[in-house]
């Protein structure tokens, strides 16, 4: 292939064809093999060319691979929301099926204003959100997404949704730690409801764990309840945007659970469908379900391809597989594995500020000082040259970063397929150290 007419995200960036994948690897068509340790975008969570799912897919493929959604149902959309229904926590009885992790914390956000209006409350009608967040770019979900470098080019048309800090213990704006911290950073939002009023707010969005826009950042131990709590002392929904933290990534269905904390409202994406087919849900527990069925008995939301039945059907099968296989059961152990390699490698290499995350939802934070935290200057593009060196090497790394302000800070997260082998995480430990032993000599 000489020439491509396909637009990139870097216009000028030259990408490898991929030819296939198997398990934690990818090969392009010049015979490179890649460890994927970031499956793709956190999204291939049971690595590629599962030949269940693809069996799956070619049985439904032969039935019908497409009936629309106001016309028709499906035996796959409905044994997957049964599926959902019955591996959530809690009463997340209700899904509504999408395409991409924007459309469902799109239709979670319009969900949540709808569930107000169809109880006669008209003027809950705001989300508030977090700074150091991505909730995904098509509008509504950029504007309730806390990342000014996604943001910058749109903002004439984006709402101020972001009102509160993260949780992010590393750069505590309070200069404080957990739990002597009383979880300020989650008050925050008890004095931005006040400020707006209550009577004004749907619902409070929230990523259990940080991804794209802070590189894994997770939670000191009771701020998502005290989120919770303040959500329901002030009548608002708490939507759980589990995009990338969810089906299985951190060793439960959703991260929620980890904190002992049920949503009002979940966002699934990504490793729904394992990146087999484009998949993702907005799921509602039956409180917020029961006014609308009482009422208008439309959520106010859909495309053309939601609950696509070959979608619903790679969706149902990569659920089965790993409810088969029992694969969350082994996400902590080769979580703590994996994170115990990669502190020894924080005390190997000087620019290694902070390692973090839960599960397979790991972070590596670089900064130019590890005493003071300083970051490197933004025009070292460090994330970009981690990412490219470990390419280099034949080491798929997502590159997050960004988390101080929009601007600054470079981090990487690291989150292999949840099928990943102890020997693989060895060779994923050693490929890093490779790429990191490269940048220390490019960088001194
Ligand atoms: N929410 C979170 C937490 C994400 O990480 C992402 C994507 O990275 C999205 C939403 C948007 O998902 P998608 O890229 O599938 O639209």
């Amino acid at each position: 292939m000489e020439q491509s007419y396909l637009i990139k995200p870097m216009l000028d960036g030259s990408y490898p064809v991929i030819d296939y994948g198997k398990g934690v690897y990818l090969y392009d068509k010049n015979g490179k093999k890649y460890l994927d340790a970031a499956s793709g975008a956190v999204t291939a969570n049971i690595g590629h060319g599962e030949k269940e799912i693809i069996k799956a897919m070619e049985e439904q493929a032969q039935k019908v691979s497409f009936v629309y959604r106001s016309q028709f149902t499906s035996e796959a959309a409905e044994k997957l929301a049964e599926k959902i229904a019955k591996l959530l926590p809690g009463d997340l009885n209700w899904s509504f099926f999408v395409n991409s992790g924007s459309e469902a914390t799109e239709t979670a956000m319009k969900m949540a204003i709808q569930y107000w209006q169809e109880k006669g409350i008209t003027t809950k009608h705001k989300i508030l959100s977090r700074w150091v967040s991505y909730h995904g770019i098509t509008l509504g979900a950029l504007s309730m997404s806390g990342h000014p470098g996604r943001r910058a080019r749109f903002v004439p048309l984006l709402e101020e949704f972001p009102v509160i800090h993260p949780p992010y213990c590393y750069r505590c704006p309070y200069h404080l730690e957990a739990p002597a911290c009383q979880y300020l950073c989650a008050r925050e939002l008890e004095t931005a409801i006040n400020r707006i009023g209550a009577d004004n707010v749907a619902a409070f969005i929230v990523e259990p764990v940080i991804g794209a826009a802070g590189g894994a950042i997770s939670p000191p131990k009771d701020y998502l309840k005290t989120i919770k709590k303040i959500c329901d002392d002030h009548d608002i929904l708490l939507i759980a945007d589990e995009v990338m933290t969810g089906a299985g990534r951190t060793g439960a269905m959703l991260a929620s659970e980890l904190w002992g904390v049920i949503p009002d409202i979940v966002a699934l994406g990504k490793g729904l469908g394992a990146g087999y087919a484009p998949i993702a849900a907005a799921i509602a527990t039956d409180k917020v379900i029961e006014p609308i069925l009482a009422g208008s008995k439309v959520v106010m939301s859909g495309h053309t391809l939601s609950a696509n039945p070959q979608s619903c059907a790679a969706a149902l099968a990569v659920l089965e597989y790993l409810e088969k296989n029992q694969i969350m059961k082994t996400v902590e152990g080769k979580g703590e594995f994996l994170r115990k390699e990669l502190e020894k490698l924080k005390s190997q290499f000087w620019f290694i500020g902070d390692v973090r995350g839960i599960g397979l939802l790991l972070g590596i934070e670089f900064v130019k000082d590890q005493t003071s935290r300083r970051p490197f200057p933004r025009n070292a593009q460090v994330t970009q040259r981690m990412v490219e060196l470990a390419k280099e090497k034949g080491l798929i790394v997502y590159p997050a970063g960004a988390g101080i302000d929009g601007v600054n800070g470079d981090s990487i997260i690291i989150s292999p397929p949840l099928t990943i082998t102890e020997v693989e995480m060895n060779e994923l430990i050693y490929l890093l150290k490779e790429a990191f032993s490269v940048f220390s000599k490019e960088i001194n």
